[in-house]
């Protein structure tokens, strides 16, 4: 997809060149945006992009299609909306994923805040290490990627290494900065790419492990405790259907959703808040013509067998083997080559495909056979 260094990330500082434009990936301080973000950037994906905003699984939300002579004015938008860093190292580290479940009076906020007010304390690390605040009622982002997280236990907050079990406990004025000691400890590690990784190979960091976070499962569409979760189709915001719901304050979800702090945000036929929308059944990638790497086009073919897939399974449509848009097994995957599909039936895009050079009516007809496996 780019020709940067393996590991880059983009970022709206660093935005990535992609087949239809520049994609630029904007992160909400905080893990929160104001109605006026939201307006701000429906008008920018409309003046500047393709018309949508993708909601990522880094709780992140994504421009694309930006032409490079745009560039300056999208940053310079983005910057009156506060929605840009003051530079690319800045940028890299505010990786920062934040419960869409925090309450007031919990230290989520505060925390946040401090993490991201003292990122300069951070050492230089990996592009994709990023940390998760997730101190809400009871852990909820456990499935999501991060490699330090303060998170809550039964008897106070904890600092826990991804691929531990435990963690430590500590004071809440305190966690910040164990946390940031334990970057420079990962940061001193030799080759060190993930803490889970670190963890995995036997590494132990030292922390001590005092106890499990309490956890819930990720949030599902429909009423969520601080408001109403609303997913994207497909993972992409269309302008309209983002300016419908911008009646309040929204949290990013790293389940390519938003957290509407209004119990009753008006409803829109592309802003998902039914949990068994057959669309959250699909797992897409942008396809082609978006993705330089795509010889399919993808999202049609989701949008029309997305009522095909029964309750309970997830169909995977990838453009390619890389298989971007789902990084586990799907019960169905279709996966792009040389301008046709390849069909496998559990597992990943990459997988040995059990039909070869599909074209998307041969698969509707599949899906729609009685006689055909099920999925
Ligand atoms: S899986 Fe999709 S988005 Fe990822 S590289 Fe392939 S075509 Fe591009």
């Amino acid at each position: 997809m780019s020709g940067r260094v393996k590991g880059w990330c983009p970022g709206a500082l660093t935005p990535m060149p992609s087949g239809d434009g520049l994609v630029l990936r904007v992160r909400p301080r905080s893990g929160r945006l104001t109605p006026a973000q939201m307006l701000g950037l429906a008008d920018l994906a409309e003046r500047f992009g393709d018309g949508a905003v993708t909601l990522t699984s880094r709780a992140n939300l994504q421009l694309r299609a930006v032409a490079p002579a745009d560039l300056e004015a999208v940053q310079a938008d983005l910057r009156r909306l506060d929605l840009i860093d003051t530079d690319p190292a800045q940028e890299t580290r505010r990786n920062i994923l934040v419960s869409p479940i925090w309450t007031q009076g919990d230290p989520t906020m505060a925390l946040a805040a401090e993490l991201a007010a003292r990122l300069a304390e951070l050492p230089p690390l990996p592009a994709k290490f990023g940390f998760a605040i997730d101190t809400g009622p009871a852990a909820i982002l456990t499935g999501a990627s991060a490699d330090l997280r303060i998170e809550r236990s039964s008897s106070g907050l904890i600092l826990r290494a991804e691929g531990m079990a435990r963690g430590e406990a500590v004071p809440d004025a305190r966690a910040v900065t164990r946390l940031i000691a334990l970057a420079h400890w990962f940061a001193a590690q030799p080759g060190a790419r993930r803490m889970g990784l670190l963890v995995g190979g036997g590494a132990r960091p030292p922390l001590a492990a005092d106890a499990a976070p309490l956890t819930t499962p990720p949030l599902r569409p429909g009423p969520a405790a601080p408001g109403t979760c609303v997913a994207a189709p497909f993972g992409r915001m269309a302008t309209d259907a983002l300016r419908a719901i911008a009646v309040a304050p929204a949290r990013p979800t790293p389940w390519r959703s938003l957290v509407i702090e209004a119990a009753s945000p008006p409803r829109h036929p592309q802003a998902i808040t039914d949990p068994d929308d057959p669309r959250l059944r699909v797992a897409v990638c942008v396809g082609k013509p978006r993705c330089s790497s795509a010889s399919v086009e993808t999202m049609r073919l989701a949008r029309d067998l997305a009522p095909l897939v029964p309750p309970g399974a997830v169909l995977h449509v990838a453009g390619c083997a890389k298989g971007c848009a789902h990084p586990r097994p799907a019960d169905l995957v279709l996966t792009g080559r040389d301008g046709h599909f390849d069909l496998l039936r559990g597992g990943r895009p990459g997988d040995p495909p059990q039909r070869r050079s599909l074209d998307p009516a041969d698969i509707a007809a599949l899906l729609k056979d009685p006689h055909a496996p099920s999925l």
